[in-house]
């Protein structure tokens, strides 16, 4: 190359597409030689485009490396409170859907079937905070969707397949890996069946949802969507395969317990029966929960059979929501601990001030979800005063915490 001993020469050339200087935009000069402004763009969309192949490959899984049930368990009760019950069941079930990706057909032919999942539960019981906090520990795409914005296809609302939109986003877009994710369904409960005779109206968020999402449990090829919804009608479909995608579905059921103690009601004859019925604890009536008490909430036979691992969550009482608030690796206090801590503040509380948090919560019908706002609300004041003070430790008092409550406004914080 004549040209890289003059560098500075006006006659230096681009070594790819042998253009001179003046013919391109620009050019960069190596060691020993020089690249044109279009042969570098180009060259770029090369290694972009290799790149993406080699990500479409979906990374290996080594069933040496993958957390063991135990383990999730104990990363999760790191996080969460309770809910044993549907810890050891989402912990089963996401060790056996990485054994599932991992499987392959040998000569015993015998293929491990998905086994997706399905929690019912009081809102703020813990449910998303599940799936978020096994997301944290996981090797595939994970998303959290919420089915109330389904509508059956040609209504107004989304259609089935933008659920997977997400997946594809959180995968970047790279189909082989969105392929083996896992998506949990928020709110699955709210397209039940709304009466029990279907056909006297056409029921749009119902029966007909169902219908769509049985497609996308049972395991099917669907188009779609990349950017999701319907506001971009000329966006090409891709199609992806839901065989080895695992749906963890949570619902709240409102009622539901009337559904599980008519069953127990009814069931309950005989002489080995009522020995059964002494056992029964009324309060918590969610603990019985099974199939049938999905079907007769709205749920059709068919996605029942499609989530066949049911588990449940207990409604969260006052040892419950006291632990939440101190325990949790991340719990609120915790929280609050470190943000005073990065003011160079230690924030101490008397412990009767937790006591009268939980009261609160209770008090107003809150629940675990009331914890935080009621903590923000004492300490809003002290928050806009310390870091502008020379103080080095704040105790938050049982007299402070109720002084600060009193001015509240409780209807803010009974929407929260
Ligand atoms: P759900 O999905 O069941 O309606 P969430 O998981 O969204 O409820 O819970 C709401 C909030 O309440 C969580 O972000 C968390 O702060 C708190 N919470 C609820 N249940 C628990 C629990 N069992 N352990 C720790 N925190 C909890």
């Amino acid at each position: 190359m004549e040209d890289n001993k003059t560098p500075r020469n006006s006659r230096r050339k681009c070594s790819f597409c042998g253009r001179s200087e003046n013919e391109v935009g620009f050019l960069i000069t190596g060691m020993n030689g020089c690249i044109c402004d279009s042969c570098s763009e180009q060259a770029y969309e090369i290694i972009q485009e290799a790149m993406h192949q080699k990500k479409d490959a979906p990374g290996e899984l080594n069933l040496k490396e993958l957390p063991k049930p135990k383990e999730i368990k104990d990363f999760l009760d790191q996080y969460i409170i309770g809910q044993d019950d549907a810890k050891r069941y989402l912990s089963v079930a996401v060790y056996n859907h990485y054994k599932r990706l991992l499987q392959k057909v040998d000569k015993d032919d015998i293929e491990i079937e998905k086994s997706n999942i399905i929690m019912v539960g009081s809102t703020g019981t813990g449910k998303t905070l599940l799936a978020r906090t096994i997301a944290k520990l996981l090797h595939v795409p994970f998303t959290i969707v919420d089915a109330t914005v389904l509508t059956e296809a040609g209504y107004v609302g989304e259609d089935i397949e933008s659920l997977l939109t997400r997946l594809l986003q959180v995968a970047d877009y790279n189909v082989a890996e969105a392929e083996r994710g896992i998506v949990f369904i928020d709110e699955i409960d709210k397209i039940a069946r709304k009466g029990d005779n279907p056909s006297i109206t056409r029921d749009v968020s119902g029966e007909g949802v169902q219908q769509g999402l049985l497609k996308l449990l049972e395991g099917s090829v669907v188009n779609v969507p990349p950017q999701g919804g319907r506001k971009h009608p000329d966006q090409k479909m891709i199609p992806v395969n839901t065989k080895n995608i695992l749906f963890i579905c949570g619902g709240a059921f409102d009622g539901i317990e009337r559904k599980i103690a008519q069953r127990l009601n009814t069931h309950v004859v005989g002489y080995s029966a009522a020995k059964d019925v002494v056992k029964i604890d009324r309060g918590n009536l969610m603990q019985y929960i099974a199939p049938q008490d999905l079907k007769s909430f709205g749920l059709i036979p068919e996605i029942i059979g499609r989530l066949p691992i049911l588990t449940y969550l207990n409604p969260l009482d006052r040892t419950a929501l006291r632990n939440i608030l101190t325990e949790p690796k991340n719990s609120i206090i915790k929280q609050y601990v470190k943000l005073f801590e990065m003011d160079g503040v230690k924030l101490e509380f008397q412990p009767e001030v937790f006591e009268y948090i939980v009261d609160k919560a209770i008090e107003y019908k809150l629940g675990a979800r009331g914890l935080r706002s009621i903590v923000e609300t004492i300490m809003m004041d002290v928050m806009f005063e310390i870091p502008s003070q020379k103080a080095k430790k704040y105790e938050v008092t049982l007299d402070f915490a109720k002084k600060q409550m009193g001015k509240a406004n409780i209807s803010r914080l009974q929407t929260a």
